[in-house]
């Protein structure tokens, strides 16, 4: 391994609230990593655009990254703007569904890459992680 690959590329949201503990998840769970910052994390692959392909693309060829890791979280202000949610539950039900359908659209164009998803669960004053 040279200093140009990593392992992984990382999407999570832009979100404020749970930047520092996503940021130690991070760093903790996977090192080095190409890191996607966008709001709703990994939502637009699910509403059919394309650019977060690109980037999965660019961190593959360039860093040889393997693994997918995408991390969503609870009370969501991109998936809260798009749909309405009568419950936490309704809301992570929905996220839920968008990314195993991120992970099918994921294998498909990178059948060589693995992918992770990871729910962060915002709570009084902690993040709760866990894999899905
Ligand atoms: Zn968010």
């Amino acid at each position: 391994m040279n200093d140009h690959n990593c392992q992984n590329i990382v999407f999570h949201c832009i979100d404020f609230r749970l930047i520092n503990e996503t940021n130690d998840f991070i760093k903790n769970n996977y090192g080095g990593s190409d890191i996607v910052s966008v709001a709703g994390s990994s939502k637009e692959i699910a509403d059919g655009n394309s650019y977060l392909l690109k980037q999965i693309e660019i961190s593959h060829n360039l860093h040889h990254s393997s693994k997918v890791v995408l991390i969503h979280h609870s009370d969501c202000g991109a998936y809260k703007s798009s749909y309405q949610f009568n419950s936490p539950e309704e809301e992570k039900e929905k996220q839920v569904k968008d990314l195993l359908k991120i992970e099918l659209i994921i294998k498909e164009r990178f059948p060589d890459m693995t992918v992770e998803k990871i729910w962060a669960e915002l709570g009084e004053n902690n993040v709760t992680f866990s894999k899905l």
